[in-house]
């Protein structure tokens, strides 16, 4: 049966795709393995690839804020990435190394069994609701997908991602409003 921890040691040891050779550290994620809300971003920066935890750099910190804001712990959710290496450069991932690294982020979801999945950015939407959502469209709004046989509902609601505020006030004022509805919804 998989476990968490069969499933971190086997992210650990992929090669799948380049990425994992230009890593310092494999980021699987980290958290509450019986979270109701994951969240998940792109990849992996500097910080992370030394550390191997996810967000825990300068956007780890917008996201610790946006977290404080609605005093939710860091312990009470799961944080993954969609891509578990560090891209180069911290270039976005490409489309062949979201869709061979997207089946570790799968086997966490069905392990976790989240009620709600906040997706940080738009690699993160697309992957969930589809190359044609466009997150200037859909952030804060939330849609119910059926994920598997087990996983009939989980509710997504797509986030701007934190890094995305860092020059653009404007964005952050819009993101610490979507937080909001995320309590708002959560409770
Ligand atoms: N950006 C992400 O998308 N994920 C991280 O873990 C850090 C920065």
């Amino acid at each position: 049966m998989e476990t968490f921890e069969k499933l971190e040691g086997r992210i650990v040891k992929c090669y799948k795709c380049s990425l994992a050779t230009t890593a310092k550290r494999k980021v699987p994620g980290s958290g509450n393995k019986k979270a109701h809300i994951l969240f998940v971003g792109e990849a992996p920066g500097k910080k992370e690839d030394e550390t191997g935890e996810p967000f825990v750099g300068t956007s780890g910190k917008i996201l610790n804020e946006l977290l404080d804001s609605i005093s939710i712990s860091r312990s009470e959710i799961f944080i993954a990435n969609i891509v578990k290496c560090r891209p180069p450069k911290n270039r976005d991932p490409s489309p062949s190394e979201i869709i061979l690294c997207k089946p570790w982020l799968l086997k966490q979801i069905s392990l976790i069994q989240p009620k709600v999945i906040v997706t940080l950015g738009r690699h993160s939407l697309k992957i969930f609701l589809g190359n044609d959502k466009n997150i200037s469209e859909c952030h804060g709004k939330n849609h119910t997908i059926s994920f598997s046989k087990e996983i009939k509902a989980i509710t997504i609601i797509p986030l701007y991602h934190p890094a995305a505020t860092i020059y653009n006030k404007k964005l952050k004022k819009v993101l610490f409003e979507d937080f909001q509805k995320l309590r708002e919804f959560l409770s």
